[in-house]
């Protein structure tokens, strides 16, 4: 397989992701300025440590389930890999193919093809959904610097959201002329189910809760990244919701053989779907315990006890 050097291009054409010893504390460069107004609960959060060594290897093409009790580290881990200044990365290193990409901004994340679903998805009033994904797309082949203005409006929600989100949204085929993305989009749309508007709609604004997953989706779809993280995509579904992006995943992962995804689920339902090579559970931010499909089905059954007492 031919492998493009990270540096060179800026571009990998596939993506093996080593995670080595990373802790990881609140209080990185954004914390500061986000939570400058906010109560002395949350000031008192500045300097906690989240992750405390977590070790994980991901190759190309493999899908790696994290499972674990609400508040691990699972979301934090997720933003770090994403580059979420909120956070600070004081000990341990993320390689992707052998290079730490730990100094590497959100964008330059997201150029090297890593897209991250939030769990919480965002809402950027005024921007249409068309527009975020048009943008995101052009930013592969510019320089990351290139579209300030959503990037700027993304943190600008995250400061208001207290949590999460900066601009990690990588890119699909920046060759492709307007009129082709955006019919490109709407058959991404429609087999989402989104509705004919979507496209012109306010990015998240007054979305339900299966909206927002399923343009979550839609943006994986159309930028093609190399590493997809997607942060309890699941949850909050019905089965109908369920099954169609379990499905939409399940077809990129075809369509897209090389490209790896790390699925955060509290649910072995979407294992139904999708098949994961490795399930990992992630207690008190490590990784405690790592096994193949089955364990994912035992942890549902039997809690996370069960993990406890192996
Ligand atoms: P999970 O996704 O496994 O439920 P999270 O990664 O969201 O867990 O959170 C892990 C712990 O870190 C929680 O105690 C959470 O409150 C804390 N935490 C995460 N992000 C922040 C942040 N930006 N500021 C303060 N605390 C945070
Ligand atoms: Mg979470």
């Amino acid at each position: 397989m031919l492998r493009i050097g990270l540096l060179r291009t800026q571009k990998v054409v596939e993506m093996n992701l080593k995670i080595n010893k990373l802790k990881v504390k609140v209080g990185g460069p954004s914390f500061a300025s986000s939570y400058a107004k906010a109560t002395d609960d949350k000031k008192a959060m500045e300097g906690k440590e989240i992750l405390k060594g977590v070790d994980l290897e991901v190759g190309a093409g493999e899908v790696h389930v994290v499972m674990g009790p609400n508040g691990s580290g699972k979301s934090t881990l997720a933003q770090v890999i994403a580059g979420n200044p909120m956070y600070k990365v004081h000990s341990g290193q993320i390689t992707v193919d052998g290079k730490n990409i730990i100094k590497l901004s959100p964008d330059k994340r997201a150029k090297l093809g890593i897209f991250l679903g939030f769990q919480n998805p965002i809402e950027i009033p005024g921007v249409s959904v068309f527009n975020v994904i048009r943008k995101a797309s052009q930013s592969q082949v510019g320089p990351a610097s290139s579209f300030p203005p959503v990037s700027a409006q993304l943190k600008t929600k995250s400061v208001r959201n207290g949590k999460s989100s900066v601009n990690l949204r990588a890119a699909g085929s920046p060759s492709t002329t307007v009129t082709q993305f955006r019919q490109d989009l709407l058959k991404y749309a429609s087999s989402l189910k989104l509705s004919s508007d979507h496209l012109s709609r306010s990015f998240n604004e007054g979305f339900s809760g299966g909206e927002k997953k399923r343009n979550e989706i839609l943006q994986m779809l159309a930028l093609s990244p190399k590493l997809v993280i997607l942060d309890e995509i699941d949850s909050g579904l019905d089965v109908d919701g369920l099954k169609l992006v379990a499905g939409a995943i399940k077809k990129f992962s075809i369509l897209n053989s090389q490209s790896s995804i790390i699925l955060i689920t509290h649910y072995a339902r979407i294992l139904k779907y999708i098949k994961a090579d490795f399930v990992h559970v992630m207690t008190d931010g490590k990784i405690v315990k790592s096994g193949k499909q089955k364990l994912a089905t035992e942890i549902e059954e039997k809690g996370y006890q069960f993990v406890n007492s192996l």
